[in-house]
Protein backbone atom coordinates (compact mmCIF):
# COMPACT_ATOMS: atom_id res chain seq x y z
CA UNK A 1 0.00 0.00 0.00
CA UNK A 2 2.54 2.20 1.10
CA UNK A 3 4.73 1.50 -2.27
CA UNK A 4 1.92 1.79 -4.53
CA UNK A 5 1.42 5.55 -2.58
CA UNK A 6 4.55 6.16 -3.56
CA UNK A 7 4.36 5.19 -6.80
CA UNK A 8 1.40 7.36 -7.08
CA UNK A 9 3.06 10.54 -6.34
CA UNK A 10 5.76 10.49 -8.06
CA UNK A 11 3.70 9.37 -11.16
CA UNK A 12 1.41 12.92 -10.49
CA UNK A 13 4.42 14.55 -10.43
CA UNK A 14 5.03 13.12 -13.79
CA UNK A 15 1.63 13.83 -15.14
CA UNK A 16 2.34 17.05 -14.57
CA UNK A 17 5.64 17.95 -16.29
CA UNK A 18 4.35 16.17 -19.37
CA UNK A 19 1.37 18.37 -19.79
CA UNK A 20 3.66 21.32 -19.39
CA UNK A 21 6.74 19.73 -21.55
CA UNK A 22 6.98 21.34 -25.03
CA UNK A 23 10.11 19.06 -25.98
CA UNK A 24 9.61 15.25 -24.69
CA UNK A 25 12.05 13.21 -26.50
CA UNK A 26 12.39 9.12 -24.93
CA UNK A 27 15.53 6.83 -25.07
CA UNK A 28 14.07 3.16 -24.66
CA UNK A 29 16.33 -0.28 -24.43
CA UNK A 30 15.68 -4.06 -24.38
CA UNK A 31 13.63 -3.58 -21.25
CA UNK A 32 10.72 -2.84 -22.63
CA UNK A 33 10.33 -5.53 -24.85
CA UNK A 34 11.13 -8.43 -22.10
CA UNK A 35 7.65 -7.26 -21.43
CA UNK A 36 6.83 -8.90 -24.96
CA UNK A 37 8.95 -11.76 -24.26
CA UNK A 38 12.25 -10.81 -25.95
CA UNK A 39 14.64 -11.26 -23.48
CA UNK A 40 17.02 -7.90 -22.93
CA UNK A 41 20.82 -8.42 -22.26
CA UNK A 42 22.06 -7.44 -19.15
CA UNK A 43 19.02 -8.75 -17.12
CA UNK A 44 19.88 -11.68 -14.87
CA UNK A 45 17.98 -13.83 -17.07
CA UNK A 46 19.49 -12.01 -20.30
CA UNK A 47 20.82 -13.30 -23.14
CA UNK A 48 24.43 -12.15 -21.97
CA UNK A 49 24.16 -14.54 -18.82
CA UNK A 50 24.47 -17.25 -21.31
CA UNK A 51 27.09 -18.33 -23.97
CA UNK A 52 26.60 -19.72 -26.90
CA UNK A 53 28.44 -22.55 -27.85
CA UNK A 54 31.91 -21.64 -26.94
CA UNK A 55 31.62 -18.20 -28.00
CA UNK A 56 30.33 -14.41 -26.05
CA UNK A 57 27.26 -12.42 -27.57
CA UNK A 58 29.28 -9.86 -27.76
CA UNK A 59 31.87 -11.73 -30.06
CA UNK A 60 28.57 -13.29 -32.08
CA UNK A 61 27.30 -9.51 -32.90
CA UNK A 62 30.83 -8.24 -33.73
CA UNK A 63 31.19 -6.92 -37.05
CA UNK A 64 34.61 -8.97 -37.50
CA UNK A 65 32.83 -12.17 -36.64
CA UNK A 66 30.10 -11.76 -39.30
CA UNK A 67 32.16 -11.49 -41.81
CA UNK A 68 34.68 -14.02 -40.26
CA UNK A 69 31.33 -16.75 -39.96
CA UNK A 70 28.05 -15.50 -41.48
CA UNK A 71 26.84 -19.37 -40.80
CA UNK A 72 27.33 -18.94 -37.15
CA UNK A 73 25.88 -15.53 -37.08
CA UNK A 74 22.68 -16.45 -38.77
CA UNK A 75 22.56 -20.07 -36.95
CA UNK A 76 22.58 -18.28 -33.53
CA UNK A 77 20.19 -15.50 -34.85
CA UNK A 78 18.07 -17.75 -36.29
CA UNK A 79 16.62 -18.21 -33.24
CA UNK A 80 17.20 -15.15 -31.64
CA UNK A 81 16.36 -12.19 -34.46
CA UNK A 82 14.29 -14.16 -36.79
CA UNK A 83 11.37 -15.31 -34.75
CA UNK A 84 10.84 -11.20 -34.28
CA UNK A 85 7.87 -11.01 -36.41
CA UNK A 86 5.48 -13.11 -33.64
CA UNK A 87 6.22 -10.52 -30.87
CA UNK A 88 3.71 -7.82 -30.19
CA UNK A 89 4.42 -4.78 -28.53
CA UNK A 90 3.32 -3.93 -24.85
CA UNK A 91 2.06 -1.06 -22.98
CA UNK A 92 4.92 0.39 -22.55
CA UNK A 93 5.42 0.66 -26.61
CA UNK A 94 1.33 1.64 -26.91
CA UNK A 95 1.79 4.31 -24.42
CA UNK A 96 4.09 5.75 -26.33
CA UNK A 97 2.20 5.49 -29.28
CA UNK A 98 -0.52 7.12 -28.02
CA UNK A 99 1.12 10.05 -26.45
CA UNK A 100 2.77 10.77 -30.02
CA UNK A 101 -0.50 10.58 -31.21
CA UNK A 102 -1.83 13.40 -28.75
CA UNK A 103 1.29 15.47 -29.64
CA UNK A 104 3.44 15.06 -26.82
CA UNK A 105 5.99 13.69 -27.85
CA UNK A 106 8.95 14.62 -30.35
CA UNK A 107 10.63 11.72 -31.04
CA UNK A 108 10.92 7.93 -29.74
CA UNK A 109 14.82 7.41 -29.76
CA UNK A 110 15.23 3.30 -29.45
CA UNK A 111 18.40 0.99 -29.70
CA UNK A 112 15.90 -2.17 -30.02
CA UNK A 113 16.10 -3.86 -33.41
CA UNK A 114 12.64 -5.41 -32.73
CA UNK A 115 10.55 -3.50 -34.96
CA UNK A 116 7.58 -3.13 -31.86
CA UNK A 117 7.69 0.80 -31.91
CA UNK A 118 6.58 1.07 -35.21
CA UNK A 119 4.17 -1.72 -34.84
CA UNK A 120 2.48 0.14 -31.98
CA UNK A 121 2.34 2.79 -33.90
CA UNK A 122 4.91 5.50 -33.47
CA UNK A 123 5.99 7.43 -36.20
CA UNK A 124 8.57 9.43 -35.08
CA UNK A 125 10.53 6.64 -33.81
CA UNK A 126 14.09 6.76 -34.68
CA UNK A 127 16.30 3.16 -34.25
CA UNK A 128 19.25 4.11 -33.19
CA UNK A 129 21.47 0.44 -33.46
CA UNK A 130 18.99 0.22 -36.97
CA UNK A 131 15.83 -2.64 -37.58
CA UNK A 132 15.82 -6.35 -38.32
CA UNK A 133 13.37 -4.99 -41.23
CA UNK A 134 16.09 -3.88 -43.22
CA UNK A 135 18.84 -5.82 -44.89
CA UNK A 136 21.43 -5.32 -47.89
CA UNK A 137 23.94 -7.30 -49.80
CA UNK A 138 27.66 -6.69 -48.29
CA UNK A 139 28.88 -6.38 -51.75
CA UNK A 140 26.35 -4.66 -54.22
CA UNK A 141 24.33 -3.42 -51.61
CA UNK A 142 20.61 -4.55 -52.91
CA UNK A 143 18.15 -4.03 -50.18
CA UNK A 144 16.16 -6.97 -48.90
CA UNK A 145 13.18 -6.54 -46.48
CA UNK A 146 13.17 -9.08 -43.47
CA UNK A 147 10.02 -10.94 -44.74
CA UNK A 148 12.11 -12.07 -47.45
CA UNK A 149 15.39 -12.81 -45.63
CA UNK A 150 13.50 -14.97 -42.42
CA UNK A 151 12.22 -17.92 -44.23
CA UNK A 152 15.69 -18.47 -45.81
CA UNK A 153 17.37 -17.99 -42.17
CA UNK A 154 14.87 -19.89 -40.81
CA UNK A 155 15.66 -22.85 -43.49
CA UNK A 156 18.80 -23.02 -41.78
CA UNK A 157 20.33 -21.45 -45.08
CA UNK A 158 23.17 -18.46 -45.09
CA UNK A 159 21.08 -15.59 -46.84
CA UNK A 160 22.98 -14.47 -50.29
CA UNK A 161 22.16 -12.27 -52.70
CA UNK A 162 20.20 -12.80 -55.68
CA UNK A 163 22.45 -10.11 -57.80
CA UNK A 164 26.09 -11.39 -56.72
CA UNK A 165 25.90 -14.17 -54.31
CA UNK A 166 27.63 -12.12 -51.61
CA UNK A 167 26.26 -12.65 -48.12
CA UNK A 168 23.40 -10.57 -46.76
CA UNK A 169 23.25 -8.36 -43.84
CA UNK A 170 21.02 -7.05 -41.56
CA UNK A 171 20.62 -3.48 -41.26
CA UNK A 172 21.90 -3.66 -37.65
CA UNK A 173 24.81 -1.93 -36.26
CA UNK A 174 27.02 -4.40 -35.11
CA UNK A 175 29.88 -3.46 -32.25
CA UNK A 176 32.50 -2.18 -34.21
CA UNK A 177 30.30 -0.46 -36.94
CA UNK A 178 29.29 3.38 -36.33
CA UNK A 179 25.42 4.69 -35.94
CA UNK A 180 23.70 5.99 -39.05
CA UNK A 181 25.01 9.54 -38.75
CA UNK A 182 21.88 11.10 -39.74
CA UNK A 183 19.79 9.34 -36.93
CA UNK A 184 23.07 10.01 -34.70
CA UNK A 185 22.82 13.61 -36.14
CA UNK A 186 18.64 13.48 -35.36
CA UNK A 187 19.44 12.38 -31.29
CA UNK A 188 21.80 14.75 -30.75
CA UNK A 189 19.80 17.75 -31.66
CA UNK A 190 16.53 16.49 -29.97
CA UNK A 191 18.16 15.26 -26.92
CA UNK A 192 19.97 18.59 -26.68
CA UNK A 193 16.66 20.89 -27.12
CA UNK A 194 14.72 18.81 -24.73
CA UNK A 195 13.02 19.42 -21.73
CA UNK A 196 12.01 16.37 -20.28
CA UNK A 197 13.94 13.01 -21.35
CA UNK A 198 12.46 9.70 -20.72
CA UNK A 199 14.64 7.02 -20.32
CA UNK A 200 12.69 3.40 -20.37
CA UNK A 201 14.38 -0.39 -20.27
CA UNK A 202 18.16 0.53 -20.69
CA UNK A 203 21.15 0.19 -19.10
CA UNK A 204 22.83 3.36 -20.13
CA UNK A 205 26.21 1.37 -20.93
CA UNK A 206 26.18 1.06 -24.31
CA UNK A 207 27.59 4.13 -26.04
CA UNK A 208 26.72 6.74 -27.73
CA UNK A 209 23.08 6.35 -26.79
CA UNK A 210 23.81 6.20 -23.33
CA UNK A 211 25.30 9.67 -23.53
CA UNK A 212 22.51 11.00 -25.17
CA UNK A 213 20.74 11.78 -21.51
CA UNK A 214 23.96 14.02 -20.80
CA UNK A 215 22.79 16.25 -23.80
CA UNK A 216 18.98 16.51 -21.96
CA UNK A 217 20.86 17.49 -18.89
CA UNK A 218 23.11 19.51 -20.03
CA UNK A 219 20.01 21.97 -21.39
CA UNK A 220 18.33 21.23 -17.72
CA UNK A 221 15.80 19.14 -19.17
CA UNK A 222 14.04 16.64 -16.64
CA UNK A 223 15.19 13.51 -16.55
CA UNK A 224 12.84 10.51 -15.62
CA UNK A 225 14.48 6.94 -15.42
CA UNK A 226 12.41 3.87 -15.38
CA UNK A 227 14.75 0.97 -15.10
CA UNK A 228 15.12 -1.94 -12.11
CA UNK A 229 19.08 -2.14 -12.05
CA UNK A 230 20.47 1.01 -11.39
CA UNK A 231 22.19 3.14 -14.53
CA UNK A 232 24.81 5.65 -13.85
CA UNK A 233 22.41 8.58 -14.48
CA UNK A 234 20.34 7.90 -11.38
CA UNK A 235 21.77 10.48 -9.46
CA UNK A 236 20.66 13.09 -12.21
CA UNK A 237 17.18 11.58 -12.27
CA UNK A 238 14.34 14.25 -11.28
CA UNK A 239 12.43 10.93 -10.82
CA UNK A 240 12.91 7.32 -11.13
CA UNK A 241 10.65 4.07 -11.05
CA UNK A 242 11.39 0.57 -11.29
CA UNK A 243 8.83 -1.47 -12.74
CA UNK A 244 8.40 -1.07 -16.22
CA UNK A 245 4.68 -2.93 -16.50
CA UNK A 246 3.40 -0.66 -13.54
CA UNK A 247 4.86 2.35 -15.20
CA UNK A 248 3.26 1.47 -18.89
CA UNK A 249 -0.01 0.62 -17.23
CA UNK A 250 0.23 4.20 -15.78
CA UNK A 251 1.09 6.09 -18.48
CA UNK A 252 -1.34 4.69 -20.64
CA UNK A 253 -4.22 5.28 -18.81
CA UNK A 254 -3.14 8.95 -18.12
CA UNK A 255 -2.28 9.26 -21.83
CA UNK A 256 -5.42 8.31 -23.07
CA UNK A 257 -6.76 10.99 -20.93
CA UNK A 258 -5.16 13.50 -22.19
CA UNK A 259 -6.45 15.89 -24.87
CA UNK A 260 -5.12 16.14 -28.51
CA UNK A 261 -2.75 19.32 -28.82
CA UNK A 262 -0.98 20.68 -31.89
CA UNK A 263 1.41 18.32 -32.47
CA UNK A 264 5.01 19.21 -31.56
CA UNK A 265 7.37 19.25 -33.99
P1 LIG B 1 20.28 -3.86 -21.61
O1 LIG B 1 19.95 -5.32 -21.73
O2 LIG B 1 21.69 -3.49 -21.41
O3 LIG B 1 19.45 -3.23 -20.39
C1 LIG B 1 18.10 -3.49 -20.21
C2 LIG B 1 17.71 -2.93 -18.83
O4 LIG B 1 16.30 -3.11 -18.69
C3 LIG B 1 18.38 -3.67 -17.67
O5 LIG B 1 19.13 -2.75 -16.89
C4 LIG B 1 17.22 -4.27 -16.89
O6 LIG B 1 17.39 -4.19 -15.49
C5 LIG B 1 16.03 -3.45 -17.32
N1 LIG B 1 14.76 -4.18 -17.27
C6 LIG B 1 14.45 -5.36 -17.86
N2 LIG B 1 13.17 -5.71 -17.59
C7 LIG B 1 12.66 -4.72 -16.80
C8 LIG B 1 11.38 -4.50 -16.18
N3 LIG B 1 10.37 -5.36 -16.34
N4 LIG B 1 11.21 -3.37 -15.43
C9 LIG B 1 12.24 -2.48 -15.28
N5 LIG B 1 13.45 -2.63 -15.85
C10 LIG B 1 13.67 -3.75 -16.60
O7 LIG B 1 19.63 -3.15 -22.85
P2 LIG B 1 20.09 -1.83 -23.63
O8 LIG B 1 20.48 -0.78 -22.67
O9 LIG B 1 19.02 -1.58 -24.63
O10 LIG B 1 21.42 -2.26 -24.43
C11 LIG B 1 21.47 -3.52 -25.07
C12 LIG B 1 21.77 -3.54 -26.54
O11 LIG B 1 21.22 -4.77 -27.00
C13 LIG B 1 21.11 -2.49 -27.36
O12 LIG B 1 22.07 -2.08 -28.26
C14 LIG B 1 20.01 -3.21 -28.15
O13 LIG B 1 20.11 -2.88 -29.53
C15 LIG B 1 20.33 -4.66 -28.07
N6 LIG B 1 19.16 -5.54 -27.79
C16 LIG B 1 17.95 -5.30 -28.37
C17 LIG B 1 16.87 -6.10 -28.09
C18 LIG B 1 15.56 -5.80 -28.75
O14 LIG B 1 15.54 -5.26 -29.86
N7 LIG B 1 14.43 -6.08 -28.10
C19 LIG B 1 16.99 -7.17 -27.18
C20 LIG B 1 18.27 -7.41 -26.61
C21 LIG B 1 19.33 -6.57 -26.91
ZN1 LIG C 1 24.83 -8.27 -54.12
Amino acid sequence: MEKQLAFEKKFNTLRAMIRGSRSLVVLTGAGISTLSGIPDFRSSSGVYAKRWNEYRVEEILSIGFFHAHPELFYEWAREFWYKLDSYQPNVVHTSLATLERKGYIRGVFTQNIDMLHKKAGNRKCYELHGSAEHHHCTNCNSYYSYASIAPIVLNGEVPRCTQCGSVIKPDITFYGENLDALVLAKAYEMFSHSDLTLVLGSSLLVQPAANLPYHSLQNSASLVIVNKQKTGYDRSATLQFTDLQQFGEALEAFAETLEERKSLV
